[in-house]
C-alpha cells in the first residue's frame, strides 16, 4: 500500500508523492518551541508524532532532511527575560538547553538543524523577504513603524485553516486594539522596536525592531530547505495564524507553492481537560519523571494514540503504559531464549512468522493504534506458541528481526537490550588484551573509563560481560 497521510490543506488522505522521488531527501520542516519556558508534554506530543513520523518515512527507504526551529525571540520570551532581569540570549538558553534534554529523554531523533531565529543570517533573511513582500504590495508600514502583511492583497490567505476572511471582523477572533492597521487580520512581520523591548533589537530599512514569530520560520525554512518543501508539521493550534501567514509571506515572495503536506497533530489533555497552569494539571517531562516513571514509559503514552486524536494524559494511562512495555520486555526475553537453543530442538515449520501489517498500518497516516494492536496480537500469538513448544529458533529469530525492524520506529526497547555503543565495546577489548597481557592497572583504567559511559564490565567463566550500569537506565 502506497504511504498516505491527511493533508490539513486539502483536508483530505493523499498520497503521498514526494517532489523529487529520486534518493534526494524529502524536506521537512517542523515548528519548533519557543523558548521562554519549559516545553510541557503536550508540546512533547506532537514533537513525538514527527518522530514518528520521520522515523516511519526512513523505514520505508526514504532520507528526510529535517529542520526543527528554535524561536528565541517573541512577545513572551521578551517579557521572561525582563521579568527575571538577564538578557535575553541568557534567559533562553537554559530552556533551549531543557528542550534537549526532554526530546533525549523522550528518545526523540535529532533533527538535522536546529536554527535560531535570533541568528543574524536569518535576520538578514527575514528583513530581504519583507523588502520584497514590500515592493509587491503585499505588505506596507502602518504609522506605528511596524510592518503589516496585507492579507487582502493574497486571496489564498485562509485557505489552510478554511477561515473565511469576511468573518474575521464580526468574530473579535482578533482584538481591535492595534489602528495602524489596514484590516484587522494584518499580521506584522516587523515589530518596531518599544520601550517593553529594551536592548533587544536590531536595524532595518524600516527602523529598529524585531521580527513577527511567522516570518522567522518562513526564512529559517526557506533558506535551509529552499522555496518549495515536502512536509511541514505542528500542533493544530499552529494552523491559524501562524502556518497560514507562513504560506502567505513565502509564497508572497516566492509565487511558488510553498508546502505540498501540511500534518497537525491535535491536542493533549490532562484527565479530559485542557492542561493549565491554573488547574493544577501542566506537566513538564521532569514532572513525569519525579512520579517514578521512565521517559521510555512516556514516550510510549505519548505515541500510543493517532496523532489526528486529541490524546488524553492520566496516571492510569502512565500505568498502562508500563504494564505494556513489561509485556513487551518480557516477550523479548522468551524470544532470545528460543532464539538461543538452535541445535536442540526439532523445526516448526508451520511457526507463525512476522508479517507487513505493522508498516502497512502505519503507511495509512500513520494508524499507530492499528499497529500496536497488531504488535500485541502478534506479542499474544507468538507466547502461546512458544508455551506449547511450536516456536523453533529460525522463527525466534524472525520475530526478533521483526521487532528490530518496528523498533526503528517506535524506539521502545528497554536500555538494558539497548545495543553497546562501538566505543564501549572497543575499551572492553582493549581491557580483556591488558588482562590478557596482566596488566591490570591498565584493566582498571578501562573499566573506570567504561563505567564513566554508563556501562559495567563483569568477568565471567564465558568472558567478560557488558551491562547498563547502575544508575543508567
Ligand atoms: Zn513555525
Amino acid at each position: 500500500m502506497a504511504l498516505r497521510f491527511f493533508n490539513t490543506y486539502s483536508r483530505e488522505i493523499e498520497e503521498f508523492e514526494p517532489r523529487h522521488p529520486s534518493a534526494r531527501p524529502i524536506k521537512m520542516y517542523t515548528c519548533g518551541p519557543t523558548v521562554y519556558s519549559r516545553a510541557h508534554i503536550g508540546n512533547f506530543r506532537a514533537y513525538i508524532f514527527e518522530d514518528v513520523l520521520q522515523r516511519h518515512l526512513e523505514l520505508r527507504g526514504y532520507k528526510v532532511h529535517r529542520v526543527m526551529n528554535i524561536t528565541d525571540v517573541e512577545d513572551k520570551t521578551i517579557r521572561g527575560a525582563r521579568e527575571a532581569s538577564v538578557p535575553l540570549q541568557k534567559f533562553t538558553e537554559q530552556f533551549k538547553d531543557a528542550f534537549f534534554e526532554d526530546a533525549r529523554t523522550l528518545r526523540i531523533k535529532r533533527a538535522d538543524e536546529y536554527p535560531v531565529a535570533t541568528d543574524q543570517h536569518y535576520i538578514d533573511r527575514m528583513i530581504e523577504m519583507i523588502s520584497a513582500l514590500i515592493s509587491k504590495g503585499l505588505a506596507y508600514q502602518a504609522d506605528d513603524k511596524s510592518v503589516y502583511f496585507r492579507i487582502n492583497k493574497f486571496p489564498d490567505y485562509g485557505k489552510l485553516a478554511h477561515f473565511d476572511l469576511t468573518q474575521l471582523q464580526s468574530t473579535g477572533r482578533v482584538k481591535h486594539d492595534e489602528y495602524d492597521k489596514e484590516h484587522v487580520g494584518d499580521f506584522a512581520l516587523w515589530k518596531a522596536w518599544d520601550e517593553a523591548d529594551g536592548d533587544v533589537k536590531w536595524n532595518s530599512p524600516w527602523g529598529p525592531g524585531r521580527p513577527g514569530w511567522h516570518i522567522e520560520c518562513s526564512a529559517m525554512s526557506m533558506t535551509l530547505l529552499g522555496d518549495q518543501i515536502d512536509i511541514h508539521c505542528g500542533g493544530v493550534d499552529n494552523i491559524f495564524p501562524h502556518h497560514e501567514a507562513e504560506i502567505a509571506q513565502s509564497e508572497g515572495v516566492t509565487g511558488k507553492k510553498f508546502v505540498r503536506y501540511w500534518l497537525h497533530c491535535a491536542h493533549l489533555l490532562v484527565d479530559g481537560q485542557k492542561m493549565a497552569k491554573s488547574l493544577g494539571n501542566f506537566y513538564t517531562v521532569p514532572d513525569v519523571l519525579a512520579k517514578g516513571y521512565t521517559g521510555r514509559e512516556l514516550r510510549y503514552a505519548l505515541l500510543r494514540v493517532h496523532y489526528r486524536v486529541p490524546l488524553n494524559f492520566t496516571w492510569e494511562g502512565m500505568n498502562e503504559a508500563r504494564e505494556s512495555l513489561g509485556r513487551i520486555d518480557e516477550w523479548l526475553a522468551r524470544l532470545r531464549e528460543v532464539a538461543e537453543k538452535a541445535n536442540t530442538e526439532r523445526p516448526t515449520p508451520n511457526a507463525q512468522r512476522p508479517g507487513t501489517a505493522f508498516e502497512d498500518a502505519l503507511d495509512d497516516d500513520l494508524n499507530i493504534s492499528a499497529a500496536l494492536g497488531f504488535l500485541f496480537e502478534s506479542i499474544r500469538e507468538t507466547n502461546r506458541a512458544i508455551d506449547q513448544n511450536e516456536m523453533d529458533s529460525a522463527s525466534a529469530c524472525a520475530w526478533l528481526d521483526w521487532w528490530k525492524r518496528i523498533n526503528t520506529v517506535l524506539d521502545l526497547e528497554a536500555e538494558t537490550n539497548v545495543a553497546i555503543p562501538h566505543e564501549v565495546t572497543q575499551l572492553a577489548e582493549e581491557r580483556e588484551n591488558a588482562r590478557r597481557q596482566k596488566n591490570w592497572k591498565r584493566s582498571d583504567e578501562l573499566r573506570e573509563r567504561i563505567s564513566a559511559l554508563g556501562w559495567e564490565v563483569r568477568d565471567t567463566r564465558d568472558g567478560p560481560k557488558l551491562t547498563r550500569g547502575a544508575g543508567s537506565a
